[in-house]
C-alpha cells in the first residue's frame, strides 16, 4: 500500500474532526499531500467517521483520477485540489461545517481581530467568501480569490475551509477559527466587540508565530548571550 505515512496522518487529522466537534455525521474531510510525488491522499465519499480507517483513506493524483482506494473520494476532492494545484506551499486542507464559523459564514460576515488569539493564529481578519456551487472548481476558484495569506476562510452559506504547509497546521486553523467564532458570537450578544490596533494584532502575530513554544517566549529570559 502506497504513502502508509501519510495514509495515517490524514485518518488521524479526520478522526480529530469528531473529537473537536467540528462534524457531524459524514460531513467535514481533511486531505494531505505527498510533497514527493505530489499525490493527495483524502477521506472517502460518504463513510462514517467511526468507520474510516488508514487503508481507507482515497489516493488521487492533481486531476482527481484516483490511484489507490476502493471507494470513491469525497465530494469536496475538486476543491481540496484546485487549492494544491495553486499553492504548492500547502500541505494540508480541511473542510467542515462547524456551527459558530458557518454561522458566521451564513450571513456572510467575516470575522475581524477582536481578540490577541485571533492576532496569534492568523494575524489578520478571517475572510467570508463569496457563494460558490458546490461540486466542481467554483469553490476552489473562490477560495483562491478571497483566502489572501490567511490559513483559513469562510464560505457565504456554506462551511470552512482550512490550509497548512502540513495536514496539522490546517487542522489546527480549522479548531481555532471555530474557537475563535464561538468567542466572538457570545462577545456579540453583550456588546460590540472591538478590532485591535494594527500594531497590536502584528505584535501579536510575531511573538506568536516566530517565539512561541521557545524557552525565551515562555519565561521572557533571553537566552542569547551578549
Ligand atoms: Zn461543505
Amino acid at each position: 500500500m502506497m504513502l502508509e505515512e501519510l495514509r495515517k496522518e490524514v485518518w488521524q487529522a479526520n478522526m480529530a474532526l469528531p473529537e473537536h466537534g467540528l462534524v457531524t455525521w459524514t460531513s467535514g474531510n481533511v486531505s494531505g499531500r505527498d510533497p514527493e510525488t505530489g499525490l493527495v491522499v483524502i477521506k472517502p465519499s460518504g463513510v462514517m467517521f467511526n468507520e474510516l480507517t488508514p487503508e481507507n483513506m482515497v489516493v488521487v493524483d492533481a486531476e482527481g483520477m484516483v490511484v489507490e482506494g476502493d471507494l470513491g473520494p469525497s465530494s469536496d476532492t475538486a476543491s481540496h485540489l484546485y487549492i494544491y494545484n495553486h499553492r504548492p506551499d500547502v500541505m494540508g486542507v480541511v473542510h467542515t461545517h462547524s456551527n459558530y464559523a458557518t454561522a458566521f459564514a451564513a450571513v456572510g460576515k467575516s470575522i475581524p481581530v477582536y481578540l490577541t488569539a485571533i492576532a496569534d493564529e492568523f494575524g489578520a481578519t478571517i475572510p467570508c467568501g463569496g457563494y460558490a456551487g458546490i461540486g466542481g472548481e467554483e469553490i476552489g476558484e473562490e477560495i483562491m480569490r478571497s483566502i489572501g495569506n490567511s490559513p483559513a476562510i469562510l464560505m457565504k452559506q456554506h462551511g470552512v475551509f482550512t490550509i497548512g504547509k502540513s495536514v496539522k497546521k490546517a487542522l489546527q486553523a480549522a479548531v481555532m477559527v471555530e474557537d475563535i467564532a464561538k468567542t466572538v458570537w457570545m462577545a456579540m450578544q453583550i456588546g460590540e466587540p472591538e478590532e485591535l490596533p494594527v500594531e497590536e494584532i502584528d505584535a501579536n502575530y510575531d511573538r506568536y508565530q516566530h517565539r512561541y513554544g521557545t524557552f525565551e517566549a515562555s519565561t521572557g529570559i533571553s537566552t542569547k548571550e551578549g
